[in-house]
């Protein structure tokens, strides 16, 4: 019985991160059918850039209340890994706690999942109140109903019901190990799910168990879940954050790449020496312009459909854009939806 558990969780685990993968390089395929760009310059400064930006969440603190709501949630997602990590040693080896031998490390560590684990929830009602309630302007443009909105609230759904099942499973394990129950010995430290086990007492040791077992599956079915759900999701970003900063542009902001073919036609337009009908026939052909900007997905460069994949859908390059402020239809956060949707087959 104790290896049919550890099977099943083998076989869950190899089936959730295998199609992952497979997504992934659906993904990988997806972004390289863009035209080749070269970046491979200043690797320096775009690894300082990607730890900066994407590590460091620099661009979140900007707007202290959403930046602190967000490097909580931000914050809890890497450091709920090494939950994660125990969970799945524990699983496949049908252990329980291996970390707990790390002692007081392991107390520091269960501690700051918990009270991470509770500011998530906050921050995702207040996400959800913000979004539901308040209800932003940027949520509720034209291109924002049907799927993207669901998958707005959706991932608040996973994410708050994941952290309850992990407070619940350390609330029933707590109460497991003050009965003294067998294999649950003296491990972790519970600030948060201390206060939950106090509705558990009463309950007699195999509807603990019972508990503790449910909601740990749950939990890292949950992830496996989460992790899978990523790809149909605008929350792509949370991986795919890493590659578009590093590929970001170096230089200043808003500054434009010359084509090439049109400097050379406002140089001799501006020239008032220049005879244009005097250069040899072969070099009029050899100058045949480029396509000036993009009509469709297939113009685009496959940095620019990164970029695409890595939208958050947050609305503020709609809401700041002047031709949408005055009634336009037109939506830059629509064309990153789009080319994100045209490419995801
Ligand atoms: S492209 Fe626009 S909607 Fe997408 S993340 Fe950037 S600012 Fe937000």
């Amino acid at each position: 019985m104790q290896y049919l558990s550890n099977i099943l969780f083998v076989a869950i685990l190899v089936l959730g991160i295998g199609f992952f993968a497979k997504n992934v390089s659906k993904l990988r395929r997806n972004i390289l059918l863009g035209k080749d760009v070269d970046v491979s310059d200043d690797t320096q400064k775009r690894w300082r850039n990607m730890v900066r930006i994407a590590l460091g969440q620099s661009k979140m603190v900007v707007r202290p209340i959403a930046g602190f709501l967000h490097v909580i949630v931000y914050v809890g997602f890497i450091i709920i890994n090494i939950e994660v990590l125990e969970i799945i040693i524990d699983g496949i080896f049908g252990i329980h706690r291996i970390f707990a031998g790390l002692g007081p490390i392991y107390d520091f560590l269960i501690a700051s999942f918990e009270i991470l684990a509770l500011l998530v929830i906050v921050s995702v009602v207040v996400f959800w109140t913000r979004r539901n309630i308040i209800k932003l302007k940027r949520f509720f443009k034209p291109e924002m109903s049907g799927w993207p909105k669901k998958d707005g609230n959706l991932i608040l759904y996973i994410e708050f019901v994941l952290m309850i099942l992990f407070l619940t499973m350390n609330a029933a394990d707590l109460s497991l190990q003050e009965l003294g129950a067998e294999h649950y010995e003296q491990a972790g430290s519970f600030p948060v799910s201390q206060y939950i086990s106090n509705w558990f007492s009463g309950m007699d040791i195999s509807s603990l168990i019972f508990l503790e077992r449910t909601a740990w599956w749950l939990h890292i079915v949950g992830i496996l879940f989460f992790l899978n759900y990523l790809y149909y999701s605008k929350h792509l970003h949370i991986l795919l954050a890493f590659p578009n900063t590093y590929y970001g542009k170096l230089g200043p902001k808003g500054k434009f790449r010359n084509l090439e073919a049109v400097t050379k036609e406002v140089k001799l337009m501006m020239d008032p020496e220049a005879d244009p009908f005097s250069a040899p026939a072969e070099d009029v052909d050899a100058d045949e312009p480029s396509k000036f900007g993009a009509s469709d997905v297939m113009d685009l460069s496959w940095v620019q459909l990164l970029n695409a994949y890595t939208c958050t859908e947050c609305g503020r390059c709609t809401s700041e854009c002047p031709a949408n402020q005055t009634g336009k239809k037109l939506s830059p956060r629509k064309i990153m939806m789009d080319t994100r949707t045209a490419w995801k087959k």
